[in-house]
């Protein structure tokens, strides 16, 4: 498989202050990880600047002025509670977007087989309008949106094994049945939402688990409500938003996953992609708060993506 790692040094310069769990040391995991012996052919793209148009796509423009007026010139300042922006933070976003795009336009032109991009800030929380949950630009609805207009895809399918709900990308696409968004979250946990009585217009598939869940019940929650709903759909294109906090190591939240699980979801999905859209796949970064944890799992997804 030719995989590509999108990358770009500004995701470390996004500082959110001493503490914080979503910070730089995190794509110093990643990047260290990814260095291994193991990882000598991925394939490995600096990340572009992103189009406020492809924002647009998702979050209005007074929305997206709102986030670039609120970033300082000099130190921190809090969005709300757990959000935090620095001076790199907007252009840190922007390229995160740009990753995410340029992943899509590289797995569909066929310069990659499939692409993971390790970017900062994640994006799962941010609503149309709003910022939270560390999240600013909702990098995944943006990436899927993209391969929508510009490429003219028709239907997109978002799977979300982050511990915590992606209430940002439920809310763009409630009620939009060309873009399927399924999630495994542990509830009750932050953000609140994903019961699995949240299903949009028929092509949202929550599948909460309880704290203390592991291995057997992510799985069957894949293999009972996920797969079989992927099936049905048989999307144009796959993008998972992978967060890596519900490792067991993870000191946010208490599922009990390994990087084996990962492992494992990321083959069901590859299988889908290969099923349904000749393989195209995009795979974002989200969460993901202790570094050990962090490094395995990428360690387990990427090599997975690698060879299939
Ligand atoms: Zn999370």
């Amino acid at each position: 498989m030719r995989t590509r790692l999108y990358h770009h040094p500004i995701f470390a310069e996004h500082l959110t202050g001493a503490g914080h769990p979503e910070r730089p040391e995190r794509m110093g995991a990643v990047a260290a990880a990814l260095e291994a012996e193991a990882f000598q052919h991925l394939d490995r793209a600096e990340a572009p600047e992103g189009s406020l148009e492809a924002i647009y796509r998702c979050h209005p423009e007074d929305y997206v002025r709102k986030v670039a007026t609120t970033i300082p010139d000099e130190g921190l300042k809090r969005v709300d509670n757990d959000t935090v922006v620095s001076p790199k933070s907007f252009t840190a976003a922007l390229h995160g977007v740009g990753a995410a795009t340029a992943a899509v336009d590289g797995v569909i032109s066929g310069d990659c087989d499939n692409a993971f991009v390790a970017a900062r800030p994640p994006g799962h929380h941010a609503e149309r309008k709003t910022a939270m949950g560390f999240c600013l630009f909702n990098n995944a609805a943006i990436a899927a949106r993209h391969a929508q207009s510009a490429h003219g895809l028709g239907r997109v399918a978002i799977i979300d094994w982050d511990v915590h709900h992606g209430n940002g990308t439920q809310d763009i696409f409630w009620s939009d049945p060309s873009v399927m968004y399924c999630s495994t979250h542990q509830m009750p946990l932050y953000p609140g939402t994903g019961a699995r009585d949240e299903t949009g217009n028929g092509n949202i598939v929550n599948a909460p688990l309880s704290a203390g869940d592991g291995s057997d019940a992510f799985r069957d929650a894949f293999r009972s409500r996920i797969m079989p709903a992927l099936n049905d759909f048989h999307p144009d294109l796959v993008i998972i938003s992978a967060g890596f906090d519900a490792h067991h190591r993870d000191p946010l939240a208490n599922l009990m996953l390994t990087e084996a699980d990962f492992d494992w979801a990321t083959a069901e999905l590859m299988e889908i992609a290969d099923r349904t859209c000749e393989g195209r796949l995009v795979s974002l970064l989200e969460g993901g708060y202790d570094l050990h944890a962090l490094a395995v799992s990428t360690t387990a997804h990427v090599k997975r993506l690698m060879t299939g």
